[in-house]
């Protein structure tokens, strides 16, 4: 058969019309419209939140439905990673929830702790502890480590400062909350302070 140039672009141009028809048409499931009951995100609060895992401090937001977090993604607005996360800052969905490798539904992480959790000095085991008994113990054993350590003078200098306590930050601290640990951290004396992340 000879095709002439008319000919061949009359052909192809029908094809494409046939081709964006079918597209737009509701036999392709590429351009199918779910209905809104079907988004993942329909009805969900967003909440703002930092990734726990590097210094890096990138923003996330976690969308949550009836107190279950349904889609953790980065925060376009978030001055330090404008939206993005990398790999390890994207999977932090999966502290809280994993998909079960037999059904494939997303079931609650079981490794995941809830509750502050005390190894005793000798233990091999984790056991739980309450959140009162956990800050009391704390608080004690502070007291305890500042009263031993602490050091007034030091060649004939008045030094004040406590050589057996360090403070390290974690990247989920903002910095309101870093400025109060880190005052109430010098008012003990304390001079060895960091922070995982400079937020
Ligand atoms: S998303 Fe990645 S780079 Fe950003 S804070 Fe988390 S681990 Fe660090």
């Amino acid at each position: 058969m000879d095709l002439t140039r008319r000919g061949f672009f009359t052909a192809t141009g029908a094809a494409f019309a046939a081709s964006m028809a079918f597209e737009l048409s509701s036999q392709s499931s590429a351009l199918a419209v779910e209905p809104a009951s079907d988004w993942k995100l329909v009805n969900t609060e967003e909440r703002t939140n930092v990734c726990c895992y590097c210094a890096g401090g990138c923003g996330s937001l976690c969308s949550v439905r009836d107190g279950e977090l349904i889609n953790v993604e980065g925060d376009p607005d978030h001055p330090v990673n404008k939206g993005g996360l990398c790999p390890k800052g994207a999977s932090m969905f999966q502290l809280r929830n994993i998909v079960d490798p037999k059904t494939r539904e997303v079931m609650k992480n079981p490794g995941r702790v809830t509750k502050p959790m005390v190894r005793r000095p000798g233990a091999s085991e984790w056991e739980p502890i309450t959140w009162d008994d956990a800050v009391a113990e704390i608080a004690r054993k502070v007291k305890e480590t500042r009263d031993a350590t602490f050091v007034e003078t030091e060649d004939g200098l008045t030094v004040n400062w406590t050589p057996g306590i360090a403070s390290l930050g974690g990247s989920q601290q903002n910095s309101e909350e870093e400025y109060l640990i880190t005052k109430m951290m010098r008012s003990l004396g304390v001079v060895a302070i960091d922070n995982q992340a400079r937020v």
